[in-house]
């Protein structure tokens, strides 16, 4: 889907598909195809009908990796020490597609489903980022606890250190909502779908990403210079937990979404319902007859 001039905002997508009889016939610029180099195909979103770009304009079209056209330009890489354990984690292809041509049938659905595709693939799979992330927020929390309680300095173990033992207690709270969003995200969706479990998806994918960065921070803080060294996992485990907050959407895209629909409910109030002294008028006015029989009995 991403493009170097297209990513948060995909309706900038400018990858087109033309039909041509039996074929399509691609021509664009795409990066960070995740393990696009190393893959047999690709699904290409493209413009495929300008008319009604961005959204029913769009379509999803599986392009074999070795036809004619697919030029891997590079892996963009991402990660400064790929031997670590997060190697994988480096291989985002930049690829452009030069009269790339394949079967009319390679397309996903039907011609204007691009959009909606991506959202019902994106959505369960931001999920599966939040279920990872909680396994790697508990490692680097296990990691947390065993270095405050085997390190002593000024006298006492980290552990006895009140600022430390605010990192755990925060950390465990973070990390216990986490979970619970997930769980409530995912019964949600699986209860009305993942259209309309848009909010709690966004609202983990977002909170989900900023947890696991807090912890492994607090993780690496603890440890000191060994917590920054690649003689420990966390200083990969950090730059992957930076990534969360932009890959599947930056963290202000969703936080976009939330707030829409959040404050679908809200009107405009010249003055604020919840004004006290306006609120004490209308109860006087509505309660006007009580008011008054209990001054005539006092
Ligand atoms: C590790 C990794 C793997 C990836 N894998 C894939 C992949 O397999 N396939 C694929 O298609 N893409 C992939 N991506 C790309 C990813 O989806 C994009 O990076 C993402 O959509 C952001 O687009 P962009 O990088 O072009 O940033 P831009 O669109 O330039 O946005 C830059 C910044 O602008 C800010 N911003 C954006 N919108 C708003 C807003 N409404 N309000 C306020 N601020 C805003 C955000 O902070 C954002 O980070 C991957 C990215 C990473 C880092």
């Amino acid at each position: 889907m991403t493009e170097p001039g297209a990513g948060a905002d995909p309706k900038l997508i400018s990858t087109k598909a033309v039909r041509d009889g039996d074929e399509w016939v691609i021509n664009g610029h795409k990066w960070f195809t995740t393990n696009g180099s190393v893959a047999d195909f690709l699904i290409v979103m493209a413009v495929t009908n300008p008319d009604v770009h961005p959204y029913a304009g769009t379509s999803m079209i599986v392009v074999p990796a070795d036809t004619t056209g697919v030029h891997i330009v590079r892996d963009v890489a991402t990660m400064a020490h790929p031997e670590t354990s997060y190697g994988l984690f480096g291989n985002h292809a930049e690829i452009k597609y030069l009269d790339v041509r394949v079967p009319y049938e390679n397309l996903v659905g039907r011609e204007g489903d691009g959009f909606r595709l991506a959202q019902e693939r994106l959505g369960p799979g931001r999920i599966h980022h939040c279920m990872r992330w909680l396994g790697q927020s508990e490692r680097a929390f296990d990691m947390l606890c065993e270095r405050a309680v085997s390190r002593t300095l000024h006298g006492s173990t980290l552990a006895e250190k009140q600022m430390v033992q605010s990192w755990i207690a925060e950390s465990k709270a973070e990390m216990t909502a986490a979970r619970l969003m997930t769980l409530y995200a995912a019964w949600k969706m699986d209860e009305v779908g993942p259209p309309a479990a848009r909010v709690e998806i966004a609202m983990i994918k977002y909170f989900g990403a900023q947890v696991l960065y807090n912890v492994i921070d607090r993780a690496i803080q603890a440890h000191g210079a060994l917590g920054f060294s690649c003689d420990l996992p966390l200083e990969a485990m950090y730059r992957y937990a930076r990534a969360a907050r932009i890959y599947d959407g930056p963290d202000e895209v969703h936080k976009v979404t939330v707030a829409r629909q959040v404050l679908k409910n809200y009107s405009s109030h010249e003055t604020p319902s919840e004004h006290i002294p306006t609120r004490q008028e209308e109860a006087r006015q509505k309660f006007a007859t009580l008011l008054d029989e209990l001054s005539l009995n006092s």
